[in-house]
């Protein structure tokens, strides 16, 4: 059962109305948010960052902070996602629908979607690691906007996948900023990495979680820009998301990450995240 427009409804009776804009333009923005057996993680900051992402592209929000949480509530209960289920929720807003005209029409009333859907955690490939493939970054320049306009990364994603990697590490003249849909990390002698929270990237809540956890733990961490070159020195380098989690890449390009296999490091991020998503099903 999905959310949308005001309407309780079921995916085959939906259709869209051709001059959505989000359809048109994807000019709409939108939020994924983990459920960890039954409860969503950090659905606070998903929201913040839904509210955010809606001023930037200058749409007004119709909904209220608690509307929003009573949506997702409902769609959880109405999908009957109980403490037993891992599971995602997507949400989307769209500017709504008008007259196809590049501008923002005036007193456009915005179009929301919701759904969850049941999703595994990504255990083993958190175990084993994933390889990567750097790719140069083409994406737009407003990268910390959470837009449905996503052509850049299916792309860079596509040129991964057609290249036998399972990741893109995208880099701007040689800089790297983050992957397609998950943000990047490095370790270096026990110092962590990442791109700072500029344009250039998505302002991850796992990102953030992770560099909470880690300076909490004593890790010295540098939210500077970094070179592709000192990547491929790199001891460790990991992605983080929502879906992929702490997600440990082990070789870039066919060249093995550190010693190739997943750092101890990355292994102890991934353990106090395990520990925080307790933490946060049983509070
Ligand atoms: C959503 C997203 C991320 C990860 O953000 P989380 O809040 O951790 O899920 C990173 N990069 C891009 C481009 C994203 O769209």
């Amino acid at each position: 059962m999905l959310y949308v427009d005001g309407k309780w409804v079921e995916a085959d009776q939906l259709s869209v109305h051709p001059e959505d804009r989000g359809y048109n333009f994807g000019d709409g923005i939108y939020e994924v948010v983990r459920i960890y057996k039954g409860k969503m993680y950090q659905w606070e900051g998903h929201l913040t960052r839904l509210l955010r992402s809606a001023r930037e592209i200058k749409l007004d929000m119709p909904w209220t902070a608690e509307e929003l949480s009573r949506i997702a509530d409902e769609l959880m209960a109405r999908n009957n996602i109980t403490s037993e289920d891992d599971a995602t929720l997507y949400l989307q807003v769209t500017r709504g629908v008008a007259p196809r005209v590049h501008d923002i029409p005036s007193g456009i009333r915005p179009v929301i979607m919701g759904f969850v859907r049941r999703k595994e955690r990504p255990l083993a490939d958190m175990k084993k690691g994933m390889t990567a493939k750097v790719i140069e970054d083409i994406r737009w320049l407003r990268c910390d906007i959470k837009t449905l306009n996503l052509l850049g990364a299916v792309l860079v994603k596509q040129y991964a996948k057609e290249a036998g990697a399972q990741e893109s590490i995208l880099h701007r003249n040689g800089t790297v900023t983050e992957c397609s849909a998950a943000n990047l990390f490095m370790v270096k002698d026990n110092e962590l990495y990442t791109h700072p929270a500029n344009h250039l990237i998505l302002n991850g809540i796992t990102r953030l979680d992770v560099i909470e956890l880690a300076k909490a733990n004593g890790f010295t961490v540098h939210e500077e820009p970094f070179t592709v070159d000192f990547m491929m020195q790199a001891d460790e380098v990991f992605g983080t998301g929502t879906t992929v989690e702490v997600m440990p890449i082990i070789s870039i390009d066919g060249q093995p990450v550190g010693g190739g296999s997943v750092g101890p490091v990355v292994q102890k991020l991934q353990q106090l995240f395990e520990e925080r998503i307790t933490r946060s099903v049983t509070v």
